[in-house]
């Protein structure tokens, strides 16, 4: 459906994406808007939050959750309150991530538990707290945001890289339970985008290695990821189901590794 055409029949949908104060998520949660559909907005960050809202200047088909995903209450809390708002959820977006780049023999134990916490543990469960309201309607879809550092190991990514290794095989482990419920799941893994998460950890060796190794040799932008998220939820991928797809201007197929 185009731009014009969705915004002119808008859609009883509703769309949760984590991480949505800025970067990706915001590009994804705009996508979903453009389409016609509700979105909740959760991310950690309140500021940020508002800022997005009042950005995006949809309030009756937005809603800002403060949140963190790693807090199982805090989860539970948001997805009751954004059914509450809107009476269902058709698709979750787990997108919220931290990275901290930096050799293993430096990493701290309470940096990898935070970086587990927030991008393997939070999947888990914003999709245990959303897959019970998907089923009230007939099920629904969710997308998890891994990284193609989850699918090549590469220096300084120990923690970062084994999370979303973990978000990868966790989408097939979900696909595997809930598929048969009427739940699709399903996976992007991102190449590098220049997001306020790119400009902390990619120093000027690691944008020149993404350059080389990357065959378009260039960064990806938000809307390019946000396009590939739109195309899993979508009934256009309805018998998509356990993937992961790589958004990375062609830096899996090729395989030359990161040092
Ligand atoms: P970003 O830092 O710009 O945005 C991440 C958002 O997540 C922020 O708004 C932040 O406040 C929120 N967040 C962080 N911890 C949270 C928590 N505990 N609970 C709720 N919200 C939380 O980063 P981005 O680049 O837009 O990243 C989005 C996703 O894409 C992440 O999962 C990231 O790992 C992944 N990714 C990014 C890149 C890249 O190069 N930017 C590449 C591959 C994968």
């Amino acid at each position: 459906m185009s731009a014009k055409a969705a915004a002119s029949t808008p859609s009883r949908k509703v769309a949760l994406v984590t991480g949505a104060a800025r970067g990706i998520g915001l590009a994804v949660a705009r996508r979903f808007l453009r389409e016609g559909w509700r979105v909740g907005l959760l991310d950690i960050d309140g500021p940020e939050l508002a800022k997005a809202l009042a950005a995006i200047g949809e309030p009756d088909r937005t809603l800002a959750l403060e949140c963190d995903v790693a807090i199982g209450a805090q989860v539970d809390a948001a997805v009751t309150e954004l059914a509450a708002r809107f009476g269902r959820i058709d698709a979750l977006v787990n997108n919220a991530g931290v990275a901290v780049f930096k050799p293993m023999l430096e990493h701290t134990a309470a940096e990898w538990e935070r970086v587990i916490a927030v991008n393997l543990t939070g999947p888990f469960l914003c999709t245990q707290a959303c897959a019970p309201v998907m089923l009230r309607h007939g099920g629904g879809s969710v997308v998890n945001i891994a990284s193609i550092s989850g699918l090549r190991a590469s220096m300084l990514r120990v923690a970062y890289g084994t999370s979303k290794a973990g978000v990868i095989h966790l989408t097939r482990q979900q696909a595997a339970e809930l598929g048969n419920l009427g739940i699709r799941v399903n996976a992007i893994a991102p190449g590098p985008v220049d997001t306020a998460m790119a400009k902390k950890v990619h120093t000027p060796d690691i944008r020149a290695d993404y350059h080389d190794a990357i065959p378009l040799n260039r960064y990806g932008s938000e809307d390019e990821i946000a396009n590939g998220v739109w195309f899993l939820c979508s009934d256009e991928a309805s018998y998509v189901n356990g993937q992961t797809l790589a958004v990375d201007g062609g830096f899996d197929a090729v395989g030359i590794g990161l040092p």
